[in-house]
């Protein structure tokens, strides 16, 4: 055993209730091989291991983030990134810099535009046109279910007129001529399949490039919340090149057009893994979103919205949910609203467990009462994401919460309510619907409101507390792969995956949590990003 690395005179928060703290420890291939003081790690000293003096900064496992998109293409990876854009004059600048930067025959992509921008003038392409001059562009909205295209755009993809679909989605048109708007994905592919493919020397790159701004915010492990076979190829060819930096879980995404040649490759292949990347999980969408009445209801919503499911026939839903779970592959449902919630507990008792794992429900954003105590009693996991929430006006006026109405927001993104039912909870981000810093995604989850703005209320007082919310994206994401054995916490024995704060981020202040510097991530031994001497 070769030490590799020390980490001496830290306050390291091990969450393992055996030994809760400890100043110093040392890894050895890959794997912790001392917890404990200063003098015991660095008598395991020997001539080519790396020592660091964390100066009192404090360790915990590195972060998990169970919900993220990291290789989902050029709409974002190669975008502009406009989630800090607050008026139509900011996001012009943006598209005009970006625009200048572009090369003859590019196109420009951006993410994360704001509704509440278009309240006066409507969400038209051609308020853009001017920023982006003669190059081509198209604008996601920040639920990524909405896009904007410049005239330009619209005419080199020839949509010139309105369009029927198999799926709900819309060519939005005045008079019979587009406006730009585009709603839905199929309406958006229209536009996205004119644009030039991406490389595959352009998606390496990009992937590498989002592990480095997941590291540099204390990030080891993602749950990649889409993906399919040449997807595994690209994990390989990262893995033997050294550039996956951080350990990902991807799954094979079933949609309704799936064929069942599909999910029988999908099944023999749930067992590939390599070192940092592992796949096994089936991943569905039941519904859409609230935002825009496509999230699954029990009852309407104010517009009239919400009482249809994504899978046309959920019958073929529960047979899929099945069909996985017997190949011994993990579901995981996109979920947002409470007929949605049902539909996924019901499919997932009906189809059983795959050993040793759980299934999952994401986003839950309003359930019914009675489902709550389902998930503890019948095993599921409810996988939750706070930054989708911080914006919700308690007062009930934006949206969301005017299209579900009082009685289910009084049950929206229950997080407390479901950890102390005694279901297991994981957090992660949803990025690019939300920025990918889990300090972010740690804070929200602690004030239900968007820290760095204590002047707001509380949307309501199902936060949690400090220590949860850190486990939301340590340990608990471990669990919910199966692997506490082998991460989570700082054991020996177990992977050196460890993140170090300037603040402890259980002790931090949570509208401070934002600013706590990231000042070392180590992937397996590995330190991928580093800010400290
Ligand atoms: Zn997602």
């Amino acid at each position: 055993m070769t030490i590799d690395l020390i980490l001496v005179g830290g306050r390291v928060r091990t969450l393992d209730p055996a030994t809760p703290s400890a100043t110093a420890l040392a890894v050895a291939d890959g794997r912790l091989a001392y917890v404990g003081d200063d003098a015991g790690a660095t008598a395991l000293r020997e001539g080519a291991t790396e020592v660091i003096d964390l100066k009192g900064a404090a360790v915990t496992p590195g972060l998990v983030d169970s919900h993220i998109h990291p290789f989902m293409g050029r709409l974002f990876q190669g975008g502009i990134d406009l989630m800090d854009a607050r008026t139509l004059d900011d996001v012009r600048a943006q598209v005009a810099a970006a625009a200048r930067g572009c090369r003859p025959g590019e196109w420009l992509t951006g993410f994360g535009l704001d509704y509440n921008m278009f309240a006066e003038t409507g969400i038209h392409g051609s308020l853009l046109a001017e920023a982006a001059g003669e190059v081509p562009t198209m604008i996601n909205f920040v639920d990524m279910h909405t896009a904007i295209a410049t005239p330009r755009a619209m005419a080199l993809a020839g949509v010139d007129g309105p369009r029927t679909f198999d799926e709900h989605a819309e060519v939005v048109c005045e008079d019979g001529v587009p406006t730009g708007q585009l709603r839905e994905q199929a309406a958006v592919r229209l536009v996205t399949g004119a644009m030039p493919p991406m490389t595959a020397a352009q998606v390496y790159e990009k992937a590498v490039e989002v592990f480095e701004r997941l590291n540099a915010v204390g990030v080891t492990g993602v749950h990649s919340m889409d993906g399919d076979l040449p997807r595994l190829d690209l994990l390989r060819e990262l893995e033997a090149n050294g550039d996956l930096k951080v350990r990902v879980t991807t799954p094979f995404w079933l949609k309704p057009e799936t064929t069942r040649d599909e999910w029988e490759a999908y099944a023999a292949a749930g067992g590939e893994r390599g070192v940092r990347w592992r796949g096994g999980v089936a991943k569905f969408f039941i519904d859409g979103v609230i935002d825009s009445g496509t999230g699954w209801l029990f009852t309407p919503d104010s517009e009239g919205g919400g009482l249809e499911p994504f899978w046309p026939d959920p019958g073929l839903y529960r047979e899929a949910v099945a069909y996985m779970t017997a190949a011994g592959l993990q579901c995981v449902t996109h979920c947002c609203g409470d007929r949605a919630v049902r539909e996924a507990l019901d499919a997932y008792r009906e189809a059983g467990r795959p050993p040793g794992l759980k299934h999952r429900i994401e986003h839950i954003e309003t359930i019914q009462a009675e489902d709550i105590p389902r998930f503890a009693a019948e095993g599921v996991i409810a996988s939750m994401q706070a930054q989708h929430m911080m914006w919700l006006e308690p007062d009930q006026t934006d949206n969301f919460t005017e299209r579900l109405g009082p009685d289910r927001c009084s049950r929206a993104f229950m997080t407390r309510s479901l950890l102390e039912s005694g279901a297991e909870l994981t957090l992660g981000s949803d990025w690019p619907v939300a920025r990918l810093d889990p300090r972010e995604g740690m804070a929200a989850a602690r004030l239900r409101r968007v820290p760095g703005m204590p002047e707001r209320e509380p949307f309501d007082d199902e936060g949690i507390s400090a220590l949860d919310a850190l486990l939301g994206y340590t340990a608990w994401p471990v669990r919910t792969r199966g692997e506490s054995a082998e991460g989570g916490s700082i054991e020996v024995g177990k992977r050196a995956d460890l993140a170090a704060f300037a603040v402890d981020p259980v002790e931090c202040d949570a509208d401070a949590l934002i600013e706590d510097e990231v000042l070392l991530t180590v992937v397996e031994g590995e330190i991928v990003h580093r800010s400290i001497d």
